[in-house]
């Protein structure tokens, strides 16, 4: 009896170690603000359409007089310079990554990643940070459909 007790003690904490193990690999990182809310800052600042449909339905982040504009946090850094050449080609505009650094202190090596092709394969980068949201006292942004408003014990959320 206490040798099977033993054994399913010893079982549960393996699988506990594994589950822990698995979900500790999977690392997602959480954001403060929503993409959308440095997407509306910066799109209004350059007069441009934000959500801009093309006829495929796929959809620009921000549309301006020159550029056809992808966001993305540093965690995406790749996906954003395809997203930007695609729109570039889709809207005849030229491609442009705005990365979101929210941390510029070691997120700063994502942009220059993309820093150093955007001069080999035409396209432009720059990069946000939180300076652009307009942050009050409480760290709240300007855009109150954003998550900092939600519940503050959701942060840690998507
Ligand atoms: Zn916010």
């Amino acid at each position: 009896m206490k040798k099977l007790s033993m054994i399913i003690l010893l079982t549960l904490s393996t699988l506990g170690a594994l589950a822990y193990e698995t979900y500790t690999t999977i690392k997602i990182p959480s954001h403060k603000h929503n993409e959308m809310s440095y997407q509306i800052a910066w799109c209004k600042k350059h007069n441009g359409i934000i959500e801009y449909e093309n006829p495929d339905k796929t959809r620009v982040d921000c549309l301006t007089e020159l550029y056809a504009v992808e966001f993305d946090f540093y965690n995406k850094w790749a996906e954003s310079i395809g997203q930007a050449l695609y729109y570039g080609f889709m809207t005849g505009k030229r491609p442009k990554v705005v990365l979101i650094l929210e941390n510029q202190k070691w997120q700063m090596v994502y942009y220059n990643r993309i820093l150093k092709l955007s001069e080999i394969y035409n396209f432009d980068v720059e990069y946000v940070t939180n300076d652009i949201l307009n942050l009050d006292e409480n760290g709240k942004c300007f855009n109150k459909e954003c998550k900092c408003y939600k519940n503050d014990y959701s942060q840690q959320d998507k």
